[in-house]
Order: C-alpha cells, then structure tokens, then sequence
C-alpha cells in the first residue's frame, strides 16, 4: 500500500497527512485517510484516478490522471474533486434541500391515504354508492394540492449534487420525474376543471368512455414513470450513504409501482373492454388493491427512512 506523497490536509482535524500510508489513520485524531480521500475511486499501486470523477471547478473527467495533480482545463487541485462521495461530506444546503423534498413526498402520500379513507368511510358513499357532490368537489381540490406539493417535492428530491464527487450525476432520471410531476399537476387541474363543467360529476368520471379511459390509463403510466424514476434518484443516496437494506427496499418499492401502473392498466381495459378480454384484465386488476395496500406503507416507511439518513448525513453522522 504506497504513502500519501503529496500535500493532504485530513478532513477531521486539518493536520497533515503526507507520508501516511492509504488504508491509515490520521496520527492527530485516527479519522480514516478514507474519510478525507475517496479511494473508491483511486489506484492504489500508482495513485491515479480510475474512475470516471468529474472536476468539481469545470465538470471535466479527471479519469486517469494523477491524484497529485491539476485539472488541465480548469487548473483546479485534482484533489478537490476527490473528497468522498458519501452523504455525510456532500455539500450542506443541497441535502437540506434533498431532506425537504423527501419530507414533502411523505406528506403527499399520507394526503392521499387519508383522501382514500375519507372517501371510504366519512361520506355515504359506501351505503348508496353515490358520493355528494361537497365531497367531490373536497376530494379533488385536495387532490390538485396535493399535485401541487408534489412538483415542489419530486423537484427537491431529486436535485443534483452541486460536487458529485466520484460520481457522475445523470440528470435523466430527475428530467422524466419532474416533466411527469408536471404533467400529473395538469391532469389535477383537468378534473377540477371537468368537475365545474360537468353537471353528474360522478357519473361522468365512472363512465368509463374511450375518452376517460384514455384519459386514466395514460394518467396511470405517466404516475408510475414518475415514481420510479423519483426511486432511481434516492437510491443512489442509499449507495452513497451505504445504506444497503434502504437501496433493497427502494428496488422493491421501484417494483411495486412497476405492478400498481401495471395491473391498474389492466384493470382500466378490463372495465371498457367486453366478454373474455374484460375477464381476464379484471382478474388481473383486482390485484391492484393489494399491490397498492402494500405499496403506501411501504413508500411511508421508506421515505420516512431517507428522510432519516439524510438528517444524519447532515448531523455529520456515519
Ligand atoms: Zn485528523
Ligand atoms: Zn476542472
């Protein structure tokens, strides 16, 4: 294992590090070289990077080039970008930002849950099958808030660390959840909209015309797009923070919306759809309210769970 042979200030107590070997300690307070160094990301035989890493000055891929060196675009210290990547050294105001965002996303999904409970047991809607109009026109302003809160929360949540280091950011994922947040907002707006225009409401949204049904379907795939690639974003926090179970629980959840969009499409076409086809898609569909009775407590404990991590990121906590 070579020796630092170059200036390394350790990130703990700011005393030197030169000639202390990779897999040390800092002679001053024990912090790991690990904690000041990424060296995920490092040669260890000839120190060189190994990695894609991204120059936190200009953006530039640093692969290959020597620890001790400078950026040759933007002549900034090789070893700036090369902090590590874990939560707990990422850039403060951004992960209270990420922590915000998260929060908003727990309560997007506790509003939606009571929505559901409200329209099941405090209205008459379960003894004459038909709700009141007060409730409609409650359930579907709480609904368009509820969109409105999350944009604000699939915005924050998915923001891109300012110095991803050792780390590439994709900002893919974050454009397709952000464009569908947006899309799922328009979609709030258009049935509150339908709900004033439209004299029977009720009888309208269950019509289950072509148009509704077109309307719904694509609603329901655009929701699940959404929710994934919101997914895909947190769980390279998870990686970040080495946070195993919470990246396996995340690829469960991803799985779980892939099922809710899934089998609620199949349900949608089972209900405009006659004869066998309607059968089968019915039959297929009712799973949905299983899938989806797993799936709100499972995105509570979830979130719940990175909101937790990222306020430990930020106590400073490993
Ligand atoms: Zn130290
Ligand atoms: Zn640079």
């Amino acid at each position: 294992m070579p020796a630092i042979n170059f200036d390394l200030v350790c990130i703990n107590c700011g005393g030197s590090l030169r000639g202390i070997e990779l897999n040390g300690d800092c002679p001053q307070c024990n912090s790991r070289v690990g904690n000041t160094l990424n060296l995920d990301v490092i040669d260890r035989i000839d120190l060189r990077i190994n990695d894609d890493v991204l120059c936190v000055g200009c953006g530039y891929n640093l692969r290959t080039l020597a620890v001790s060196h400078v950026c040759p675009e933007c002549a900034a210290p090789v070893l700036e970008s090369l902090h590590p990547s874990e939560l707990c050294f990422a850039d403060k105001p951004w992960l209270r930002k990420v922590r915000m965002g998260v929060l908003l996303t727990i309560v997007v999904v506790l509003i939606v849950v009571v929505r559901i409970l409200f329209w099941f047991f405090y209205d008459n809607y379960l003894t004459t099958g038909t709700p009141s109009q007060i409730l409609i026109r409650f359930t579907s302003l709480i609904h368009l808030l509820n969109r409105v809160i999350f944009c604000l929360a699939v915005y924050l949540a998915t923001l891109s660390d300012p110095c991803p280091r050792g780390m590439i950011p994709s900002s893919f994922p974050r454009w397709i959840a952000c464009i569908g947040a947006g899309i799922l907002l328009l979609y709030g707006a258009f049935f509150v909209i339908l709900n004033f225009l439209v004299a029977d409401y009720f009888a309208f949204f269950t019509s289950y015309n072509n148009f509704m049904m077109a309307v719904y379907i694509l609603s329901t795939c655009i929701s699940c797009l959404t929710d994934v690639c919101l997914d895909i974003c947190l769980r390279r926090l998870a990686v970040r923070a080495r946070r195993v179970h919470l990246r396996r629980l995340t690829s469960f959840h991803i799985f779980l919306c892939v099922c809710t969009g899934l089998v609620w499409s199949c349900r949608l076409i089972g209900w405009s759809q006659g004869g066998f086809v309607s059968s089968i898609c019915m039959l297929i569909g009712n799973l949905s309210q299983l899938v989806e009775w797993v799936l709100y407590p499972v995105s509570i404990i979830m979130f719940f769970l990175y909101y937790r991590m990222l306020a430990a990121a930020l106590a400073g906590k490993r």
